[in-house]
């Protein structure tokens, strides 16, 4: 750190995202791209909006807003497009923590989340997951904070029930509750049409997983008019044109491509189960996942020996030092013939170790 840093910067570790090595081709699961490119109309859109760039965009998003709430069954002024679902989650922490309002979440979860605390000076209270890592609702009631919890839970790939949330939500009066869904069209239950029942519930999502355009950073929050106009109070006040034309104008198409969409969702949640089952007939053990990943474990090998021999092979998976998952991998789904590689690859890794 330079001698110039602010005190906001010290003992700050940044986020550190999975490798996205340039050195060579890779099957790439290790970050929770789609293997699937972008639907088409979404591409034409955002080729076709290239020419208008000497424009700054509507800071409101106006026709993006129209064509995601029709989707999603809210208002307009339900909704706030960010530079990826980090952006909404970034404002969520600087409008709703603070140094008397720590940010709740568990101890394993998305990594982000203690790093937008720290950055933000906000303190952290972390809650331990089951030993099975799944989250007790309890733990969360009367949470003293805002709280932050990905359902789908990353990188463990378990997700909560509606009413299990709706409880921590009836639980928290005095809370925000923030629901990170980046990962809910693999199979988990969105809770957006709880945004009017709760006032404190605000929901993230993103264009980066289901819809196969992380290159794009475009996610959005969900929450009552209320908690988005806190949401765009922080916008309004860093970046007021937060989203390029041209993701705003993919993000119009890969809403209106819905079949795409469902249709590569559908493709995931399929090549998901042959892969559990394929990574359990070798004596894994792999959490319940309703995410675009699996977690998994083999008592034979640590996580970071998996890694390493499959980077080796040309097969990036995630593998996390920390201590409670430090026997895992996070493998990301990708096609049917690279799930099958990678299958393959991990049995000759299980005899080569023997
Ligand atoms: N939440 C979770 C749980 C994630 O894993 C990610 C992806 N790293 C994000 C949010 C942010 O994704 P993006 O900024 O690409 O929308």
């Amino acid at each position: 750190m330079s001698k110039f840093t602010g005190k906001r910067l010290n003992g700050i570790t940044p986020y550190v995202a999975g490798e996205q090595p340039q050195d060579k081709q890779y099957i790439k699961l290790n970050t929770n791209e789609s293997p699937f490119p972008p639907s088409p109309f979404a591409q034409r859109l955002a080729r076709e909006s290239a020419g208008d760039m000497l424009l700054y965009p509507d800071p409101e998003y106006s026709t993006l807003c129209n064509i995601a709430a029709e989707k999603l069954s809210v208002k307009a002024s339900e909704i706030l497009f960010t530079n990826g679902s980090d952006e909404a989650l970034n404002f969520a922490f600087i409008a709703f923590c603070g140094y008397d309002t720590p940010a709740v979440f568990p101890d394993i979860t998305y990594g982000f989340y203690p790093v937008f605390a720290a950055l933000n000076g906000v303190p952290k209270k972390v809650i331990p997951l089951k030993d099975d890592f799944t989250i007790d609702v309890k733990d969360y009631f009367n949470a003293g904070g805002t709280v932050f919890i990905a359902n789908p839970n990353a990188p463990t790939g378990i997700a909560l029930k509606k009413s299990d949330i709706e409880k921590i939500l009836i639980n928290n009066p005095e809370n925000v509750v923030v629901i990170d869904e980046a990962y809910v069209d693999f199979g988990a239950e969105s809770c957006v049409s709880l945004i009017n029942k709760y006032d404190n519930l605000i929901i993230t999502q993103t264009f980066s997983k289901s819809r196969s355009m992380a290159g794009a950073r475009l996610g959005l929050a969900i929450a009552n008019e209320s908690l988005i106009n806190d949401l765009k109070t922080v916008k309004f006040s860093t970046n007021p044109y937060n989203v390029s034309r041209m993701s705003a104008a993919a993000g119009i198409g890969a809403i209106t491509d819905e079949e795409y969409f469902k249709t590569n969702c559908a493709a995931i949640i399929k090549t998901r189960a042959a892969f559990t089952d394929g990574l359990k007939s070798l004596g894994f053990t792999v959490l319940p996942s309703t995410a675009n990943f699996v977690f998994a474990k083999n008592g034979n090998l640590s996580g970071e020996k998996l890694y390493s021999e499959l980077k080796t092979r040309g097969i990036l998976v995630r593998y996390f030092n920390i201590p409670r998952i430090k026997d895992f991998v996070r493998i990301t789904i990708g096609d049917n013939k690279d799930m099958e590689k990678t299958l393959g690859a991990i049995s000759e890794i299980l005899k080569v170790i023997k």
